[in-house]
């Protein structure tokens, strides 16, 4: 009996390029020699992604294909691939082609070394801004300061897991899923492979800096804590500097008697604690916010339509 590997492409509105990618990750797939299933996460596409892809699976007996009922964001199509996902090593690769499917030899070659978690790192953002490229470095910097895992920078999605890296994963209830870090957090061993990643070979980015900064916050307050300790940090120091304000004050006006000037610094410190009040109270509701949301236990994604890879049909009929 052969290893099966999987590959998990999320797809949100990449018709442009669906067909070219699956042609080089088949070659790819090819070249390792193993079986394999390459799954489709169709992730609420609206541009004919769909029809594509029931059209290679069609065509391709290795093809998979997931249609969530909505589009779910990227973290979650990817999940839903983890959970279907059968291989005893998982791949997991934009379809936009900026990661090079060719790569994956690099990562089959580190997972049979006993790597659990083998990723790519880009030493080069080609074709992305400069202001894109400073604020990725420091969100890094600042998430790794905050959180007590360490999670790597310049490191994506594009990655290979082993199985058991895939059911730790997979076994993690939260419905809030920052990827990137919960990756770094199961631990096991864990290999950064550098390469150059590539401009996009057609379509857009479907990150707006909006949705970066959205990105950002999730990384932040799932893990770590520091920002609510924050304001209990921000309240001792106010008031103590309050306190001593306070005594100059006193003093003042023992020694020089009161002159009834007193608005500026009034409302000065009136603005002041008002805002840090404010910030504290934004802070505790963001946290607030995902605790409600994981104690709804909403369930993570819906599934449209389930087209399993035909070949694995085949196989699971003879086994019965
Ligand atoms: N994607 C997705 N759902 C979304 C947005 C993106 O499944 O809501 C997929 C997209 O089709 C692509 C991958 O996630 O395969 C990466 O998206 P994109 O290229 O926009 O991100 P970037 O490469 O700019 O980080
Ligand atoms: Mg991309």
């Amino acid at each position: 009996m052969t290893e099966l590997l999987s590959v998990i492409v999320p797809v949100h509105n990449e018709s442009a390029v669906l067909g070219s990618f699956h042609t080089r990750m088949t070659e790819v797939m090819a070249e390792t020699g193993s079986a394999h299933e390459i799954i489709y996460i169709d992730d609420g596409s609206t541009d004919g992604s769909a029809e594509l892809l029931s059209a290679i699976r069609a065509e391709d007996p290795a093809v998979a294909v997931i249609e969530l009922s909505r589009n779910f964001g990227k973290e979650i199509a990817v999940s839903a691939g983890l959970d279907h996902a059968r291989g005893e090593a998982v791949i997991v690769i934009d379809a936009d082609l900026q990661d090079p499917p060719e790569l994956v030899h690099t990562f089959l070659r580190e997972w049979r070394d006993g790597y659990d978690v083998v990723y790519g790192k880009r030493i080069d953002r080609r074709g992305e801004t400069r202001t894109k490229k400073l604020t990725a470095r420091w969100f890094y910097r600042v998430l790794n300061f905050l959180s007590d895992v360490e999670i790597p920078e310049d490191a994506g999605d594009f990655r290979l897991l082993s199985r058991r890296a895939v059911d730790a994963l997979v076994s993690l209830p939260e419905r809030h899923r920052y990827m990137k870090g919960l990756y770094a957090w199961i631990g096991f061993p864990q290999k950064a492979i550098p390469y150059v990643r590539e401009p996009r070979e057609a379509g857009r980015t479907h990150w707006s800096y909006w949705r970066l900064w959205n990105f950002a916050l999730e990384g932040i307050t799932s893990f770590s804590n520091v920002p609510l300790k924050v304001a209990t940090y921000l309240g001792v120091v106010t008031s103590g500097l309050a306190l001593f304000y306070g005594l100059f004050l006193l003093v003042r006006t023992l020694i020089w008697g009161n002159p009834v000037p007193g608005y500026p610094s009034l409302i000065i410190v009136m603005l002041f604690l008002g805002g840090v009040q404010l910030i504290c109270l934004g802070v505790i509701g963001e946290y607030l916010a995902r605790t409600y949301q994981e104690t709804k236990s909403r369930a993570l994604y819906f599934v449209k339509g389930y087209h399993p890879a035909s070949s694995q049909v085949r196989a699971e009929d003879a086994q019965e």
